[in-house]
Order: C-alpha cells, then structure tokens, then sequence
C-alpha cells in the first residue's frame, strides 16, 4: 500500500523477464515472454468470472468436474495460463482448485492468513499474475469462521495479541475492521477484511492500469465452509 512497494512497471517487467528467461534457458526452448505466457489465448474478466461461479456451482452440487480452462494442447512443463488470481486465507478448508472446480495451472494463487493484500509480497506476486501472466481477474477470497479475523475483532475489543509474528496478521486485518461497531459479527468482519484487500490492491499501479486498460477486474467474495458456496460482492 505504501510508496515503498510502489514498483514501476517498466522495471518490474524488465526484472521478472531476467527472472523467466533464466528459468527459461534451463529448461527447453525460450519463446518470447508475452506470447508464451498468454499462449495466444486472451481471456476476458467476465468469461473468468463465470467459470469461477460455475465452477463453484458444480462443488457446492457435488457435481465435480475439474474443468481444464488452459489452452487446447497447452504444455504445463513450459508454460502457464491461469485465468485468475485468487488471494484466499491460509485456512487448510480454503483449497481453491476445489472451490472453483478447476484442474492445476488454471488459478495462479497467493495465500496468507487473513487473505491480506496490503503486504509487499502479496502485491508483487498478484502483480505477476497481471503483467506477465495476463490473468483477466483477481479475487479476494475470505471465509467462514475466519481465525485470523477472529483473532483481530478479539484484538479489537479487548487489546490484547495473540503473540509472536501472529501479531503482525492482526495488525493488518485491523484496519479493515476497525471502522465496524464494536459488536460486528464475523461474518462483518470477513466482508470488510476482504473488501480492505481488495482496495489495497487496487492502489498497485500495475493492476490498476489492467483494470483502466479493461483486461482485468478485480472482486472479492466470501465462501461459506458449510455449503460450500461462494457469494461475490
Ligand atoms: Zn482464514
């Protein structure tokens, strides 16, 4: 959020193309960075979104699938296209790839405690995502029963931390949250989290320049452990 982790665009894609045409020579031939990354295939924000609300359709009915949105004949050795970015809580019951209904390589994904996107880490990966991977869109994913929010409303009404790094989860939920009554619920909680990452992460110049250009859109959405379903805002 801060200046610090302001990153040019020009010099973030001439560092992660010194970084991809490394890895790129070890392994077999190295295509031009764009056109492999996108892999001729350009997908859209709204055609994303609808595989993610399908694909959750399809978890919460028990109908699995695991569509594959790659490229047809598309090599994951060499190559990857995720359609989205999905920056979801560390929580062991969030595993995307089942959430959304979808095979490996098809979601580029970032996930701390807390679903946090106001930390230099998480805003230079999901800024990959967007400027070399050409994901069409990124999610803020929260959850039911949130500990890392629950912890911080606790922080919030009695000021006292849980201890250790755990600290520092807390105090970057707490901005998102301390705006609410005292009372607020969890699930009020989780929806303020989740909106708070996902305006920090439009203060990227790199993702906000995708989202003005029209080739991305960025959301967030809560899922519900229990029935499994996904609800956007
Ligand atoms: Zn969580």
């Amino acid at each position: 959020m801060s200046n610090e982790f302001e990153v040019s665009r020009r010099g973030f894609l001439v560092g992660m193309a010194g970084v991809a045409g490394t890895a790129l020579a070890v392994g077999a031939a190295a295509p031009a960075l764009g056109a492999q990354a996108k892999g001729g295939v350009q997908y859209t924000p709204g055609q994303a979104l609808k595989w993610l609300k399908q694909g959750n359709r399809r978890w919460v009915n028990g109908n699995i699938k695991q569509k594959d949105h790659t490229p047809p004949n598309s090599d994951i050795s060499k190559g990857q296209w995720p359609f989205a970015s999905i920056l979801s809580c560390a929580d062991s019951r969030v595993n995307v790839e089942r959430v959304f209904d979808v095979q490996q390589a098809n979601l580029f994904n970032v996930r701390n405690a807390g679903n946090i996107g106001s930390d230099g880490i998480s805003i230079g990966s999901l800024e990959y995502s967007v400027a070399v991977l050409k994901v069409a869109l990124l999610v803020v994913l929260g959850h039911s029963n949130c500990g890392a929010v629950s912890a911080s409303q606790n922080t919030l009404r009695t000021g006292e931390y849980p201890g250790g790094d755990i600290d520092d989860v807390v105090n970057a939920i707490l901005p998102a949250i301390e705006g609410l009554p005292k009372d607020q619920t969890l699930p009020e909680g989780t929806w303020a989290n989740a909106q708070y990452s996902a305006r920090a992460l439009k203060k990227s110049t790199i993702i906000r320049d995708a989202i003005d250009s029209g080739t991305l859109r960025v959301k967030y959405a809560t899922y519900d452990i229990k029935s499994r379903r996904v609800t956007f805002a």
